[in-house]
């Protein structure tokens, strides 16, 4: 199917499309240019200073909708208004063509706490906020629960210091590429790209320790991700957890993605353990071998049976386990026996991942054997209700583009093992200063909504030509003059 969207606004295409998908999936829509199998006209006039939209499509359904406020003067505010009321008519539309009524309403944004901590930045109580994100949204009530249930325990996490930064470290190699993936990882093959890799990582951590240092920046959350950085050998990563170091033994929470059951062992948990990490991943994704074949993944959940009681022995006190729900030839019960086996691996924390098809994943093509939104729905019920069960809380939410059901990746851990760098990274309410390929640095001051980035190149061999200047990218990022400094207003 392709959608024809003929708008008087381009400039919100891309929202458009992304309501039509939240219905129809990942289907191609195109812009002003007619011809598709479905039409939708938008059209829209402003009288006395209220801006009235209409959708249309195909001349049987339509919806209208209007400003309940004045266009405003504010052009950011303006355009952000504008762009929900078209959305929300469209969302209306497509409500009457489809019957359905997704979870999320016409929510297509990845971070929907904002809305919460938006309205509460606006004398609202949490209370209010999230009726007012439920009723502007059409916000299902079991979503708003869940989204008031993360605020709630976010607001008694320790909230960043003024001067405080996380760094994370990017290790994007993995030992053989997952079909769902989207991130920038290549796989190890031979290794030759990893000696290199390391010393320019050992470069660029001197330097960014270097830089936090003059601008008075304390260390805050230390994450080591990917990728998988247990695809390095003990001696590397001994080498780039040293080079960290001065950081680890100031900071508040260490991780180290350990990713992969079949690429640990007990010299580089040592390793990890010995350089002070006090939370670990290690990601089964499901118990099926049938599916981890499937999707591409090397190993067996008899590895990471292993692996766990590997980690015990090596003294972890916190790991945290993702497992992904929606994964293709599995169904309802599949889910349940996963959920049912990693209860025996006591993992601290658990993130239930919903599985996103991005165009370019392998994926794609095997649409056929994936399981419907409903039931991936279920699944996604089940998983919060185990999390309960095991005396979890969920603590941070974020959705994806193209997410099996429309649905949520959402974290849970046992009360004390939340992890702030999971919460810094979604709220975006702490600097990140990233070394790696493919990392990117943030520069944030919530209290004004400022937020700067400074990416690395991500391709390897670029990056490690031109390590020095990913460096000075944060160096320039870090020299230019603020008004205000991260502040502990988003929780307050
Ligand atoms: S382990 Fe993660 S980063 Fe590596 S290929 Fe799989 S999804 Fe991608």
């Amino acid at each position: 199917m392709i959608v024809s969207i003929m708008t008087p606004t381009p400039l919100f295409a891309n929202d458009l499309a992304d309501v039509v998908r939240i219905f129809w999936g990942n289907i191609e829509c195109w812009v002003n240019e007619p011809g598709g199998s479905v039409t939708i006209v938008h059209t829209e006039k402003t009288e006395e200073g209220v801006r009235r939209c209409r959708m249309e499509m195909s001349g049987d359904f339509s919806a209208v909708r209007q400003e309940s406020r004045a266009v405003s003067d504010d052009p950011l505010l303006e355009k952000r208004y504008h762009k929900r009321l078209i959305k929300q008519t469209l969302y209306g539309v497509m409500k009457q063509v489809t019957g359905r009524t997704p979870p999320w309403g016409s929510l297509t944004g990845i971070r929907p706490t904002r809305l919460l901590y938006e309205g509460m930045s606006r004398g609202l109580t949490l209370e209010e906020a999230v009726a007012e994100t439920r009723e502007a949204f059409d916000v299902r009530e079991d979503k708003a629960d869940l989204l008031r249930e993360i605020v709630q325990v976010q607001q008694n996490m320790p909230v960043p210091d003024t001067r405080e930064a996380d760094l994370y470290v990017g290790i994007p190699f993995c030992v053989s590429r997952c079909a769902y993936c989207s991130f920038l990882s290549g796989e190890v093959g031979k290794g030759k790209q990893l000696p290199p890799y390391v010393e320019a990582l050992e470069k660029e951590i001197a330097g960014t320790l270097t830089l936090m240092e003059e601008k008075g920046l304390r260390p805050r959350a230390f994450y080591m991700g990917g990728g998988t950085p247990t695809s390095l050998s003990a001696p590397m990563l001994e080498r780039v957890l040293s080079a960290a170091r001065p950081f680890i033994d100031r900071a508040r929470e260490v991780t180290v993605e350990a990713g992969r059951p079949d690429t640990i062992d007990q010299d580089k948990l040592r390793v990890i353990r010995d350089h002070g990490a006090t939370r670990i991943s290690i990601n089964p994704q499901t118990m099926h071998d049938e599916t981890l074949v499937r999707i591409g993944r090397r190993h067996t959940a008899a590895q990471t049976e292993a692996a766990y009681a590997l980690a015990r022995q090596a003294g972890f006190t916190h790991i945290n386990m993702d497992l992904i729900a929606g994964l293709p030839g599995e169904n309802l019960d599949m889910f349940l026996q996963t959920l049912a086996w990693s209860r025996d691996l006591r993992p601290e924390s658990l993130t239930v991942h919903t599985l996103s098809i991005k165009r370019s994943s392998l994926l794609h093509l095997w649409e056929a054997q994936l399981p419907d939104g409903h039931m991936v729905e279920r699944m996604v019920d089940e998983g919060r209700r185990e999390a309960a069960r095991r005396g979890m809380r969920p603590y941070y939410l974020y959705r994806q583009k193209y997410m099996a059901g429309n649905l949520e990746n959402v974290g849970y851990a046992l009360p004390g093992h939340e992890c702030l760098y999971n919460v810094d990274m979604m709220e975006e309410i702490a600097h990140v200063l990233a070394v790696g390929a493919g990392a990117i640095s943030k520069r944030v001051d919530p209290a004004i909504g400022r937020i700067e980035r400074a990416p690395n190149v991500s391709e390897i061999r670029n990056y490690l030509d031109r390590t020095e200047e990913m460096l000075a990218r944060k160096q320039a990022l870090w020299a230019q003059e603020w008004p205000g400094e991260p502040g502990a207003q988003r929780r307050e």
